[in-house]
């Protein structure tokens, strides 16, 4: 799951780690009062106004600014709020901004330049470690510096039995260059957000830019959170961080019925049970020359009324122009999944887009026998070719 900067800036801070100090405003007024209590709390004279979406980038997209006096800040926030965002990682229409996140600014001059790190704490998949990867090139697109300097970015694994060793958050603050004051706080921010990341059962951080500011303070001025869905049921208090308007509508309805739901650009609809079925279903419309317009995991109960739904979903994708069921009826029996189909094809009423059916397993013969007495416009197909080809056949 997701979070917005400002989230991932509370929960990095809730485990110690320095942060650039901000207030959510969803209004002009609001963001007045935030840079007034900021200006109290911090001493800062100037303000950052940043958009708070679900998408990086937003500085190169007119979605970061400074400010520089109060009406600045009036100004800015009533140009930001309310805007649709475009970035380098957005679609073309953007991303509504509801909110805005009034900052401290840090780049303020002093006895050294500011510095920008990049830094991240993942999961390194191929040794099964989380890691840390980090970098002097920060502040900018890290796929470019990857692909143009990949020596300037470094790996700091950990072990699982020991988690981060001291000298390792030493290592990393060496490697970026630090000595002195700035060596010593660049230390216990990389172990405060080893540990933010672990205590939170996160699945990705990403910092981007880790700030060195001119008197030496290392903070985080940008935070990129993603929880592990699967954890969440331990952090209550994170799970109410969701903010579905950032989530595809879709999905997000899929999520309330119980099925497995990720939208994709093709015009092949899926109805399939078990993650590996419906993965290897995605490959043969590929293969067979089509494109997949979801996933769609059904699971394990395919009855009449998550059928229903899942047709429902499916067909709120008008790019959809031909729908494959595919299901091995194991625990369910395929002549149940049939009747299922073909009341729900005959609750909804007109389906202008042609249906094939492969259902497998238990009475897989019955279900056939059903399908192709029922008078409605379904196909059924037995092998996993017959069913992608008459997919391809409807498509021409
Ligand atoms: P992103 O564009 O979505 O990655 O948003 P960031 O939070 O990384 O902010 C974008 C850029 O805004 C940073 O790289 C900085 O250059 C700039 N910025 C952020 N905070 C401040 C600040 O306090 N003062 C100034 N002058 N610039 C800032
Ligand atoms: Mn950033």
């Amino acid at each position: 799951m997701n979070l917005h900067e400002y989230q991932g800036k509370q929960i990095l801070n809730s485990f110690g780690v320095e942060i650039q100090r901000g207030i959510v405003a969803t209004t002009p007024e609001e963001a007045v009062a935030a840079a007034k209590k900021l200006t109290e709390d911090t001493g800062t004279g100037w303000h950052v106004l940043k958009a708070q979406v679900h998408a990086g980038g937003r500085g190169k997209g007119g979605g970061v600014k400074l400010a520089k006096s109060l009406d600045d800040v009036k100004r800015i926030a009533g140009e930001i709020i309310g805007m649709d965002l475009v970035t380098p990682q957005t679609s073309a229409e953007g991303k509504r901004v509801h909110q805005i996140l009034v900052t401290e600014d840090v780049y303020y001059p002093g006895d050294s330049e500011p510095e920008e790190y990049y830094m991240s704490v993942l999961l390194n998949r191929s040794t099964g470690r989380n890691m840390i990867m980090y970098s002097t090139e920060g502040g900018m697109d890290i796929e470019q510096v990857a692909e143009e300097t990949p020596h300037l970015i470094f790996h700091e694994e950990i072990d699982p039995a020991t988690g981060l060793l001291p000298f390792q958050a030493r290592k990393v603050a060496f490697n970026l260059g630090l000595s002195g004051k700035a060596m010593k706080q660049m230390t216990k921010f990389v172990s405060a957000l080893v540990t933010a990341y672990e205590k939170s059962d996160s699945a990705l951080f990403e910092i981007n830019p880790v700030l060195k500011t001119s008197d030496d303070k290392i903070i985080a001025v940008d935070a990129k959170v993603s929880l592990d869905a699967n954890a969440l049921y331990r952090h209550k208090d994170y799970m109410e961080m969701r903010d579905k308007r950032e989530e595809n509508p879709v999905e997000v309805e899929a999520g309330e019925v119980g099925l497995n739901y990720v939208d994709l650009d093709g015009n092949v609809g899926c109805m399939v049970n078990g993650a590996g079925l419906a993965m290897a279903t995605m490959d043969l419309i590929k293969q067979s020359g089509g494109e997949p317009a979801n996933f769609l995991d059904v699971g394990g109960t395919a009855d009449a009324e998550r059928v229903e739904a899942a047709f429902k979903l499916i067909l709120k994708d008008p790019s959809v122009k031909a729908i494959l069921v595919n299901i091995f009826g194991g625990i369910v029996r395929c002549d149940r999944v049939a009747a299922g189909i073909i009341e729900a094809y005959k609750n909804m009423g007109n389906i202008e887009v042609p249906i094939i059916v492969r259902l497998q397993g238990t009475n897989a013969d019955i279900a056939k026998k059903l399908i192709d007495d029922s008078g409605l416009d379904v196909q059924s197909a037995v092998e996993f070719q017959e069913a992608a080809d008459k997919v391809q056949a409807v498509l021409a």
